[in-house]
């Protein structure tokens, strides 16, 4: 515990040193390059070791420390969090299917970070119903012909490697689902521009289109066949840090509410004097202790490959960025009409925060799923 707070604040101060909190803010132009600072605090402050392979354990190192980081990086600039959030999802793919030797060299050209990379399933006709998605993969000599497309794939703008889901042609269900990592230079892989965004409006958000691409057959990640249960897999181990980063978020926007409320005088006394907004912050507290204890359970239970991962961890997401938005809404409110003016940069929080549930998996899906296990468990003890 005293290890993980002193980790903590190492990566706060290092943020802050670098300015994070401030780079992050710059919004993304089509085309253009994202701050470099942003990388090279990614970097030094190495948090993707974190997800580096660990040869003894035969799993992914330390996912608890990597939920720190991410509400750590979170608590400091929404920006850097979500290339961290997006980056560990090819991370997570080709190490749960066992390729840390054959694309070893992939591999840790993300964890350096001297690569980034980029997730590719959602579709325009549906991203919850993934299972129907209709970007495919035929087998041709050597390899495998990809027609597709996709959409709003973050990081998709700078990123030099995709990793896509696509179901072989020849094969029906689930069998037939199939992942693939491609580099961005691929001929026929092309990056459409940048989709313009409510929040989240540092990073860039792109449709992607599969023309008639090649890949040889050593790019199917953990083999023909196995792409849907991998998916489901990284999802497990991703979701929990969305819940992460989002209640670092939440954070810094309640630290931004109890400062104004100290000096901002209503009727005589300062906001925080005021019984009622005293019970709205016990209940931001409360909530955002309890989201924590959800996510640090997912990180420990993914750490020791504990059972029962797509509920533990859809748990952790949907009360983290549930929390999340409703923390930011309130502290929001501290600040009255200030809080709607961009010059107190309260806005921002309520926009960016506003697609955590709806990505990786939409809270009204994962609560479907929670569902499903739960009724059946809770039945059973009868
Ligand atoms: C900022 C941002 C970044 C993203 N990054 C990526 C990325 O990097 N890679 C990627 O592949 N995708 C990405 N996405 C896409 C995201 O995963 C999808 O938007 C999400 O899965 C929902 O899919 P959809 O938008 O097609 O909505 P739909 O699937 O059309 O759903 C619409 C609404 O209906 C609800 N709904 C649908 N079916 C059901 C059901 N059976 N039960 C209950 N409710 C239901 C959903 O919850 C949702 O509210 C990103 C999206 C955003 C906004």
């Amino acid at each position: 515990m005293y290890e993980e707070h002193i980790y903590a604040q190492k990566l706060r101060e290092l943020g802050q040193q670098r300015r994070i909190h401030e780079i992050g803010l710059t919004d993304y132009a089509d085309g253009q390059p994202l701050p470099h600072e942003l990388f090279d605090f990614l970097k030094d402050s190495g948090v993707f070791q974190n997800l580096a392979p660990d040869e003894k354990k035969q799993g992914v190192h330390d996912i608890g420390r990597w939920l720190v980081a991410l509400r750590e990086v979170g608590a400091l600039d929404n920006t850097s969090v979500h290339i961290m959030t997006t980056q560990s999802m090819p991370i997570y793919a080709l190490q749960l299917a066992g390729e840390t030797e054959r694309l070893r060299q992939q591999l840790w050209n993300m964890i350096s970070l001297e690569k980034a990379a980029c997730f590719c399933m959602t579709e325009p006709s549906g991203g919850s119903d993934a299972a129907n998605l209709s970007a495919s993969a035929s087998r041709v000599k050597g390899g495998y012909c990809i027609n597709g497309e996709k959409c709003m794939i973050m990081n998709a703008g700078f990123a030099d490697y995709f990793l896509i889901l696509a179901r072989l042609s020849d094969v029906e269900g689930y069998d037939g689902f199939t992942l693939f990592l491609a580099d961005r230079q691929t001929e026929g892989l092309e990056v459409l521009p940048h989709t313009p965004t409510c929040g989240v409006t540092g990073v860039p958000i792109n449709p992607v289109i599969f023309h008639n691409m090649f890949l040889p057959k050593d790019r199917a990640v953990g083999g023909e066949g196995n792409g849907w249960k991998l998916v489901m897999s990284v999802l497990n181990h991703t979701r929990p840090g969305v819940g992460a980063a989002a209640l670092g978020a939440a954070r810094t926007a309640m630290e931004r509410a109890a400062a104004f409320g100290q000096h901002r005088i209503c009727f005589g006394k300062p906001l925080n004097k005021n019984a009622v907004l005293q019970g709205k912050f016990a209940g931001m507290s409360m909530a955002w202790d309890a989201a924590w204890l959800l996510v640090e359970r997912a990180g420990r239970n993914l750490d020791a490959h504990g059972p029962a991962q797509t509920s533990i961890s859809a748990m952790a997401k949907i009360a983290g960025t549930e929390a999340a938005k409703q923390i930011v809404d309130q502290a929001l409110d501290f600040f009255g009409g200030y809080g709607y003016l961009t010059e107190t940069g309260m806005e921002r929080f309520y926009r960016d925060i506003r697609t955590t549930p709806i990505y990786d998996g939409s809270n009204d899906i994962l609560r479907g799923l929670v569902a499903g296990i739960q009724l059946k468990n809770y039945a059973g003890h009868i």
